[in-house]
């Protein structure tokens, strides 16, 4: 017998779970790519993924993962030789920090370890020292998924203002957009990347970058960017194909068609709020669990914690034994560690990561928890009994949203 039959889930950071609106929306005969519905959708759908990105401005979309949208937006506002500024929270953003070295330029990191945000006074110190504004651009991952840290972005755009500082302030939402709070606009972001498998709810494949005037002009003042990269076009195409720079992405965009809709009927606003709450419940459980054995949240201070992927820390090797135990004997998938230990350290078995992005609810959450108490009991691994009822009760205690007027935003 195996309990592992049924529905599987998939409780990672990315690729998200699926909603089956969007799998149907995909499962369908290849559209004509050169008129009608298939252009005039992309046409409308711009606005409405600018929306979830709550930015007035331009974006672009490329085939290709979140590794792409990183080497897209650099392409477009920095040359070999300029030096960008990256404070880094964890795995992701050394991951920016290689594509920038990659393309040629001088990558200047404050590394702020594994367990704490963004440290801004030194940033505007590191800004302020640069007199010679040789810092072209700010690469600033908004919630790093392998720490789950979530950093405070219009701080960092305070910081970068008190310095007097013109760099661009490049945001990495991978993780983020569609779950936690953001702000593009309003927070004075100037360039922003986002991928299709996490908050979007949409396969792996696409990777978007919203950007500004101010990043336009800085597109406008480099010599030569490489045809593919290149955003000009790409947001402002004068035919269909020059959207992606050849043929479309058709079955990934009418899936995000289904998902935008499903976002916008519930609103963008409720949309955070149910990840907030889903989360408060994941951080009542793990603290509960963490009374009487070795299970911590990474993440100490709830204000630095995101809403999208919570990263654990349990000891080698019950990290790799858990996520064994709720894969083959309950049928849920957690995620593995990420940069939490070197890749060949024993030590690494002893983290996890439950992604909680995009189409999760309560039944979803509370299910995960049980199967995780679940676990721990079986593998006989020390914790103090009663985490998934913590968590039941910040559900219960959850206060609908007043359900607001259309206008409202
Ligand atoms: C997932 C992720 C990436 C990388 O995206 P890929 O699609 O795996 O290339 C980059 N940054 C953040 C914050 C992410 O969560």
């Amino acid at each position: 017998m195996s309990l592992a039959h049924g529905r599987s889930y998939l409780a990672i950071p990315g690729p998200s779970v699926m909603p089956d609106r969007v799998l149907q929306a995909m499962h369908r005969a290849a559209p004509n790519i050169y008129e009608g519905a298939l252009p005039d959708m992309v046409d409308a759908m711009i606005p409405d993924l600018a929306r979830v990105a709550r930015t007035a401005h331009n974006t672009a979309i490329y085939i290709g993962n979140g590794h792409a949208a990183w080497e897209a937006a650099l392409a477009n506002v920095v040359q070999p030789g300029d030096t960008v500024l990256v404070p880094a929270t964890g795995r992701f953003g050394h991951g920016w920090a290689e594509m920038a070295h990659g393309l040629g330029l001088t990558v200047e990191t404050l590394d702020f370890g594994l367990r704490a945000p963004w440290n801004l006074d030194q940033i505007e110190e590191a800004l302020r020292a640069d007199t010679r504004h040789r810092i072209k651009a700010v690469l600033a991952v908004h919630v790093d998924t392998s720490t789950s840290i979530r950093n405070d972005v219009p701080g960092l755009r305070a910081a970068m203002d008190a310095a007097g500082h013109p760099a661009l302030l490049m945001a990495d939402c991978i993780a983020s957009l569609g779950c936690d709070r953001f702000e593009m606009d309003a927070w004075g972001v100037d360039v922003m990347v986002a991928g299709s498998q996490k908050g979007l709810m949409t396969p792996p494949g696409l990777g978007f970058v919203f950007f500004n005037d101010k990043a336009a002009e800085a597109r406008a003042g480099l010599d030569r960017v490489s045809r593919y990269w290149d955003w000009t076009q790409r947001a402002n195409p004068d035919w269909f194909y020059q959207y992606f720079c050849g043929t479309a992405p058709t079955h990934h965009l009418l899936g995000l068609r289904a998902a935008l809709d499903m976002i916008h009927e519930e609103g963008i606003e409720a949309v955070w709020d149910r990840h907030e709450v889903l989360a408060r419940a994941i951080w009542a459980a793990c603290e509960h669990w963490g009374q009487a054995g070795p299970l911590e949240l990474n993440v100490g201070d709830p204000g630095y914690r995101s809403c999208a992927v919570t990263s654990l820390r349990i000891g080698a090797p019950h990290g790799q034994r858990l996520r064994e135990w709720c894969e083959h004997e309950a049928g849920v998938t957690l995620g593995i560690g990420l940069g939490m230990a070197p890749p060949d350290d024993p030590a690494r078995h002893g983290f996890f990561r439950l992604g909680h992005m995009g189409h999760i609810n309560a039944h979803m959450i509370l299910g995960l928890l049980s199967t995780i108490e679940a676990g721990l009991v079986a593998l006989d691994i020390p914790h103090a009994p009663g985490g998934a009822q913590a968590a039941a009760q910040v559900v219960a205690q959850a206060r609908p949203r007043p359900v607001q007027a259309a206008a409202a935003s």
